[in-house]
């Protein structure tokens, strides 16, 4: 094999592999390396799709369960079988982690297996599972390692009982007591999965509130609802040590206003308390800078101190999803090949998997107070549209925020059926510069879930037609 290449990218996750399908479509003669027995990265393998499998045939069992008998579909004697479960989740991880490598064979890149390292400006080697070393000459270097999950310095995560999102997606049978520690989009997914199929779960958050970087209505609104669906929380309270005692785990927190100490035993711990950049901390030595928060420095071309080494994904700071590594992974390539790539980090959509989901873009009312921005607001509930009536799923709304002068649409953020599909249509019309208006007066078809959207454009204007 020839050992040199127009670009080597380090790391296959949605950053990565994206990366470099654009780069072979710009004529680049392009590697990328991969650690990992599959391509895909966090999101493909351990993230984003096998969570989103469990949370759509968790939604099935427990729709089968407690709603088919009231709608005039008779069903009796619903199991479940948690191993079918998993390997139908298994299975979709597989096919599509495939699929890269399909494409990566179509675009004639090369895969190389084993753990990449920059050694200089211009060399990166590879260290396969055998221990054999080889080196690859390359003018550029993008590097796209990703994320693991974060601890607490008072636990050690086992992935047995003490575990991280990644044994949360595998465990092989229903928990009795979860407790889950963290309040963000993690921790209510995957309490989401395992309190529909049995488990008892407690959440404790730090925060005297859930998901704290979204729109303060939508935090109040869905903890709302999971409490009635039957998800315990303990809010404004810290974990300060897990520990195991006969295959149970033992968890102390303390309440941070009270300062009462509690403690509860249960058969799994999830610790969803974030993530951090996975960072070789050997490319410092060739001058490479870190944040504080120990993510790659890059500039808008997402260059890193040195010219010719990228950095794109969840090593670099912004919002840690799948969708804004493969806009970098883009914009990069046609970066690298002169061409004018671009990210606008100001319209990045971001979703919450529960049912109801919740999907947000722009800014949030706080963040807007906080920048003296004047602004108006429509609101429209689900209740109130007939699609999400007839479909018995009326928990939830749409809140639009437009400038009080220009009306230009600022932020929406929503709460509801299918608003992972909806948000689409808010980001376009965002990167559009759209007003208010201009969805209030485009034609939205009847029944969908989509009238609300239009609704809520109205009530900016205070004159929704339904409400
Ligand atoms: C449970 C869970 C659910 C999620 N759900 C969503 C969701 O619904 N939507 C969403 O947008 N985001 C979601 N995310 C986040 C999303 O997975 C990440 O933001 C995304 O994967 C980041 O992409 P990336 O390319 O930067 O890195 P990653 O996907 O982390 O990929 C990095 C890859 O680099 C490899 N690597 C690291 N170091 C080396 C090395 N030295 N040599 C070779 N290979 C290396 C790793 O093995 C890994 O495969 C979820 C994450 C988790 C954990």
């Amino acid at each position: 094999m020839d050992n040199n290449f127009d670009v080597v990218i380090i790391g296959s996750g949605p950053g990565g592999y994206v990366c470099a399908i654009r780069c072979a479509q710009l004529g680049l003669k392009t590697a990328c390396v991969e650690s990992r027995k599959t391509l895909g990265g966090t999101c493909l393998n351990v993230g984003c799709i096998p969570s989103k499998s469990l949370l759509n045939l968790s939604e099935q069992y427990n729709k089968a369960q407690k709603e088919f008998n009231n709608l005039g579909i008779e069903v009796s004697n619903i199991k479940l079988n948690l191993s079918k479960m998993m390997s139908n989740k298994n299975k979709s991880v597989l096919e599509l982690t495939k699929g890269v490598e399909f494409l990566f064979k179509k675009n004639k890149i090369t895969h190389l297996k084993g753990r990449g390292s920059i050694v200089s400006k211009n060399t990166v080697a590879v260290i396969d599972d055998s221990g054999k070393k080889l080196s690859y000459k390359t003018k550029n270097i993008v590097i796209s390692t990703g994320s693991v999950p974060s601890s607490l310095p008072t636990m050690k995560i086992d992935e047995e009982i003490i575990v991280s999102s990644t044994g949360a997606l595998s465990f092989n049978s229903v928990p009795k007591e979860l407790v889950i520690i963290g309040g963000g989009y993690i921790g209510l997914e995957m309490g989401s999965v395992w309190k529909r199929l049995g488990s008892n779960v407690m959440i404790i958050e730090f925060l005297d509130s859930i998901i704290p970087e979204m729109d303060k209505d939508i935090s109040v609104e869905l903890l709302k609802i999971l409490k009635k669906q039957g998800i315990n929380f303990m809010l404004d309270s810290e974990v300060t040590t897990v520990s195991v005692v006969k295959n149970q785990a033992v968890v102390d927190f303390t309440n941070n206003k009270s300062a009462k100490r509690e403690r509860i035993q249960c058969d799994k711990v999830l610790v969803a308390v974030g993530r951090k950049p996975n960072v070789d901390h050997n490319i410092v030595k060739l001058g490479i800078k870190l944040d504080e928060q120990k993510k790659i420095v890059v500039n808008k071309k997402f260059e890193t101190s040195i010219k010719n080494i990228y950095a794109i994904g969840d090593v670099i700071k912004g919002p840690m999803l799948a969708h804004k590594a493969e806009e970098e992974g883009i914009a990069v390539a046609e970066l690298i090949v002169g061409q004018a790539g671009h990210v606008n980090h100001n319209v990045i959509p971001a979703i919450i998997y529960t049912a109801p989901e919740v999907a947000s873009v722009g800014r949030t009312e706080n963040q807007l107070k906080k920048e003296n921005i004047k602004y108006k607001i429509g609101k429209f509930p689900f209740l109130a549209n007939p699609r999400a009536k007839v479909n018995n799923e009326f928990d939830g709304f749409v809140k639009i925020i437009a400038d009080e002068k220009t009306d230009k649409i600022l932020g929406v953020h929503m709460i509801g059926p299918h608003v992972s599909e909806m948000i689409a249509e808010l980001a376009l019309a965002m990167e559009f510069g759209a007003s208010s208006e201009d969805i209030a007066r485009t034609i939205h078809a009847h029944p969908t879930y989509t009238e609300a959207i239009k609704e809520a454009a109205m009530a900016v204007d205070k004159r929704p037609i339904h409400f």
